[in-house]
C-alpha cells in the first residue's frame, strides 16, 4: 500500500498534470512556495470562494463584505503589533542545510511523546479488552504520568520563552531534549534568530526608510481600519458581521509543504463585532457554524479535528484551530479567535480617531469585541482536493483516478462529447453545449476516443458526460453518464439541465 508521503507526491503531480496547480514561474526553474492555479484550479477555487461568501455574506442578513487594498498605512502594522512582533524562531541544521522553525520542532517533539502515550493506551486496552478504562488508565498509568510531566515540563520551557524572545533557552531546549534533524539525523544546529515574516517595499519614488510600506501578512487589518466607514454607512447594527476575502504575504521559514504553506496566498476572514462580555458565547457559536460549513461539502467528519490554543497571541482571550487530516498529517485549516477589543482599541489609540460603536439598546458607547474566523483558501482547497483524489481498479481490470469533488465544487458541470467527428455530431453537441453554457460551466471536446475523454473528465472531477451518438440526431436522446458510478443512461436532450442542477442542489447551506 503506498504510503502518505508517495500520496502526496501523487496528488502534486496531478494538480500539475491536470491543469489544476502550477510552480510559479516554472520556466525559470520556478519561485519556492508561490504557485499558480491553472485552466481547472481557478475554477475549482472559486467555486470554494463562492461557498465562503455566499454562507457568510448572503445567507446572513447582519453581514457584509469588503474588499480593503493590499498596500496599507504602515501604522496599522504598529497598531497591530506585527511591526514588532511577527516574526518566528528559526534555526539551521548545518549538516543538511536546511531552516526549521524552532518552536515546531520543539512542538512536533511533544507530539513524538503524545504518540507514545496513544500507544500505551492502545496496548492497555488489547490487554485489559472489555474492562478497559480509559480515562482511569490516563490518570492512574506510571509510565504515562511520566510521559505528561515530560509534556509539561517541556512546555513551561518553551511558551515563556517564545513571550519574552528568549532565544538562548529555545536553542538549550532543543539541545537538552536531544532533538535531531529529520533530514540528516543530526544534532548540529546553529543558534536560534528570530526571522521577520513580513514583506516590504517602497511607495512612491523615495527609497528612504519613511516610504517603507507592507505587503499585508493578514486580511483582518483591513477590515478594522473599515470598521466605522461599513458599521456607518451600512447602518450595522451590533452584533454584525464584516467578510473579506484576499491575498496576505508572508515570508514563510519553511515552505516545502506545496499550497499548505506558501508566501503569498489568500484567505477568507470573518469578523464578528459584538457586545464586549458576550464574545465568548459568540466565540461557541461561530466555532460550531465553521464546522458545519466544513462538513457541507461532504468530507467525514472524522477528517477534522478541534485543536485548542494554549499559548494564546497577544491580542485573544479564546482561541481554536480547525484542523484537517491532510496527506502530511492533522494541520491547522481555519482558526477562529476571540480577539477582544484588541485590534479596535489600539487602531483607536495610533489614529487619535475615536472608534466606538453607539448602542441604543444600552444608550452606551463602547468598543466592540472581534471574534473572528479566518480559513486559508489555498488549505481549503488542498483539504478537498486530495480528499477528492482517489485510485479505482475497475471490473474489468483497468485502473482509473477520479477526482470525487463535491459536485458543487467541480470546475466543470457538464462535458458535452460528440462520439465522433463527423456525421452532424459535432454541430448537435455544440448545440448542446451552447443551451447549457449559461447555467453551468460546461466543457466540449471531440479529440481522442470516447473511453479517453471519460477518463480525462474523471481525472478532473466533472459531474456529468453527455454523449451525443447517430442516436441523437435520429430521437434527440443523448447518453448522460455520471462520475462515480459511471453507469449511463439514455435520456431526452430536454431533461440534461434538470439532471445537473438536481446534482448541484446537494450542497448544504450553511
Ligand atoms: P500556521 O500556524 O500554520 O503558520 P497561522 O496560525 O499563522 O498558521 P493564521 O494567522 O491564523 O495562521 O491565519 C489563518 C489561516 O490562514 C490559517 O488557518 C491558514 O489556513 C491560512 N494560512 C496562514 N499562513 C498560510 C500560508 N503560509 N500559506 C497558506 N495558508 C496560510
Amino acid at each position: 500500500m503506498a504510503n502518505n508521503k508517495d500520496i502526496f507526491k501523487k496528488i502534486i503531480s496531478h494538480a500539475k498534470e491536470y491543469g489544476f496547480i502550477f510552480q510559479s514561474s516554472e520556466i525559470y526553474d520556478g519561485l519556492s512556495a508561490v504557485y499558480d492555479y491553472g485552466q481547472y484550479g481557478v475554477e475549482l477555487k472559486n467555486n470554494i470562494k463562492d461557498y465562503w461568501w455566499k454562507s457568510m455574506v448572503q445567507y446572513h442578513e447582519n453581514i457584509v463584505g469588503v474588499d480593503a487594498a493590499i498596500f496599507m498605512h504602515p501604522t496599522v502594522w504598529k497598531a497591530s503589533g506585527h511591526t514588532d512582533a511577527f516574526n518566528d524562531p528559526m534555526i539551521d541544521n548545518k549538516d543538511s542545510k536546511k531552516r526549521y522553525r524552532a518552536d515546531v520542532l520543539v512542538e512536533d517533539h511533544i507530539v513524538k511523546i503524545e504518540a507514545k502515550i496513544q500507544k500505551e493506551v492502545t496496548k492497555a486496552a488489547k490487554r485489559f479488552g472489555e474492562a478497559f478504562d480509559e480515562q482511569q488508565f490516563l490518570s492512574t498509568n506510571k509510565r504515562v504520568l511520566d510521559y505528561k510531566v515530560k509534556i509539561e515540563d517541556i512546555k513551561t520551557r518553551l511558551y515563556p520563552a517564545m513571550d519574552e524572545n528568549n532565544l538562548d533557552d529555545i536553542k538549550n531546549l532543543i539541545e537538552e531534549l536531544g532533538i535531531v534533524c529529520p533530514l540528516s539525523g543530526s544534532r548540529n544546529w546553529t543558534d536560534v534568530r528570530q526571522f521577520d515574516l513580513m514583506f516590504s517595499t517602497n511607495i512612491g519614488s523615495l527609497s528612504e526608510e519613511a516610504s517603507r510600506i507592507y505587503l499585508r501578512p493578514e486580511t483582518a487589518q483591513g477590515i478594522f481600519v473599515n470598521f466605522l466607514n461599513i458599521q456607518k454607512t451600512g447602518r450595522m447594527k451590533i452584533p454584525f458581521g464584516i467578510a473579506q476575502i484576499g491575498k496576505a504575504f508572508r515570508n514563510e521559514i519553511v515552505a516545502r509543504q506545496f499550497i499548505f504553506r506558501m508566501r503569498e496566498f489568500e484567505q477568507m476572514e470573518m469578523q464578528f463585532f459584538v457586545r464586549p462580555g458576550e464574545e465568548l458565547k459568540w466565540f461557541e457559536y461561530w466555532k460550531e457554524q465553521r464546522m458545519k460549513w466544513h462538513l457541507g461539502m461532504g468530507i467525514p467528519e472524522n477528517k477534522y479535528k478541534f485543536h485548542k490554543h494554549e499559548k494564546l497571541a497577544h491580542y485573544a482571550n479564546a482561541a481554536f484551530d480547525i484542523e484537517f487530516e491532510f496527506p502530511i498529517g492533522f494541520k491547522e485549516l481555519e482558526g477562529i479567535h476571540s480577539r477582544t477589543d484588541f485590534d479596535l482599541s489600539s487602531h483607536q489609540k495610533f489614529s487619535g480617531k475615536k472608534i466606538q460603536y453607539y448602542d441604543p439598546d444600552l444608550k452606551d458607547s463602547y468598543v466592540p469585541c472581534v471574534v473572528e474566523t479566518s480559513i486559508g483558501l489555498d488549505r481549503t482547497f488542498l483539504a478537498v482536493f486530495s480528499h477528492a483524489f482517489t485510485e479505482e481498479k475497475l471490473e474489468d481490470g483497468s485502473e482509473r483516478v477520479v477526482m470525487k469533488l463535491p459536485p458543487f465544487l467541480a470546475p466543470i458541470k457538464a462535458a458535452v462529447l460528440p462520439l465522433v467527428k463527423k456525421d452532424g455530431l459535432p454541430e448537435k453537441a455544440l448545440e448542446i453545449f451552447n443551451s447549457l453554457k449559461y447555467d453551468y460551466m460546461c466543457y466540449y471536446e471531440e479529440k481522442d476516443s470516447i473511453g479517453k475523454r471519460y477518463r480525462r473528465q474523471d481525472a478532473i472531477g466533472t459531474p456529468y458526460c453527455i454523449t451525443v451518438d447517430h442516436q441523437t440526431i435520429e430521437d434527440n436522446t443523448v447518453t448522460i453518464r455520471e462520475r462515480d458510478t459511471m453507469k449511463q443512461d439514455r435520456i431526452d436532450i430536454g431533461k440534461i439541465s434538470g439532471i445537473v442542477a438536481e446534482r448541484l442542489k446537494n450542497m448544504n447551506l450553511y
